[in-house]
């Protein structure tokens, strides 16, 4: 079985400014050290990418971008572009959130665009998958995470997905305090596995970092990272508090 070193991500969506951001990564970076055995990455909104890349310098902590636009320059009002995060220090993006995709109608072929995009630039992408209460009441959480996995993989080149890490979250569990079981969320994580190795081969698919996202805290985490299939969380909430987000950077790695 392939050793894959855990992921802890923090998204902070639209909360802390630039200086807020920048104190909280240097009390996280003090707070964990340098653990051996876990990616750490916080993802503040686009004002606050320069000032915790500076904050995180020399320390354990990454940071990652909350979204991208596909094309490298242009006219393009309010988007920023792969190249320009690279240049900045931010090395992973996440692509794809259900907020992005509910709020702000992105499809499946902007989310296909965008993993190209970022991974093309040297960044790693984080792509987000998972489906909405009514599908899961319908039956459908197999189809939408078979689909939305496929579309998003659908522009990448081949090797690319040494540098992709997915996110499954389950939408109704985001930010609700509901968090799906251990045994759902791993059925949910292999299944995507699966569907990762008929589109990649069963050997790259077991090196692709899978993460549990949706309402995940310290007391609930450590019985995800027990599945097989759960590398890791996207944590939203719980990221925002430097011992909360400490804590789980210490199940992960436990
Ligand atoms: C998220 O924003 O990706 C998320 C999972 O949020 P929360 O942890 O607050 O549910």
């Amino acid at each position: 079985m392939t050793a894959r070193i855990p992921v802890v991500a923090g998204n902070w969506k639209m909360y802390k400014t630039p200086s807020e951001g920048a104190a909280f990564v240097s009390a996280l970076a003090s707070r964990i050290g340098i653990p051996v055995g876990v990616e750490v990455l916080v993802a503040p909104p686009f004002t606050g990418l320069a000032a915790a890349v500076t904050a995180a310098e020399g320390s354990s902590v990454e940071v990652a971008a909350q979204n991208i636009f596909w094309e490298e320059q242009g006219a393009f009002t309010g988007e920023i572009a792969p190249g320009m995060l690279a240049d900045l220090g931010v090395g992973w993006a996440i692509i794809g959130h259900s907020e992005r995709r509910q709020l702000f109608g992105e499809t499946d072929q902007a989310v296909a665009r965008k993993v190209r995009a970022t991974i093309d630039h040297g960044l790693r992408a984080i792509l987000c998958v998972g489906e909405s209460e009514q599908e899961r009441d319908a039956d459908l959480t197999e189809e939408r995470l078979t689909s939305q996995v496929a579309k998003g993989l659908g522009e990448l080149s081949a090797g690319g997905c040494s540098e992709l890490v997915v996110a499954y979250e389950p939408v109704w569990a985001i930010g609700t305090g509901r968090t799906a079981t251990p045994q759902m969320a791993q059925e949910a994580c292999a299944l995507i596995r699966r569907r990762l190795a008929e589109i990649v081969g069963a050997e790259e698919a077991e090196y692709v970092r899978i993460l549990y996202g949706g309402s995940v805290k310290p007391d609930n985490f450590a019985e995800l990272m027990a599945q097989p299939d759960i590398d890791g969380g996207l944590v939203g909430g719980a990221s925002l508090d430097v011992e909360s987000f400490a804590r789980l950077v210490e199940i992960a790695v436990a």
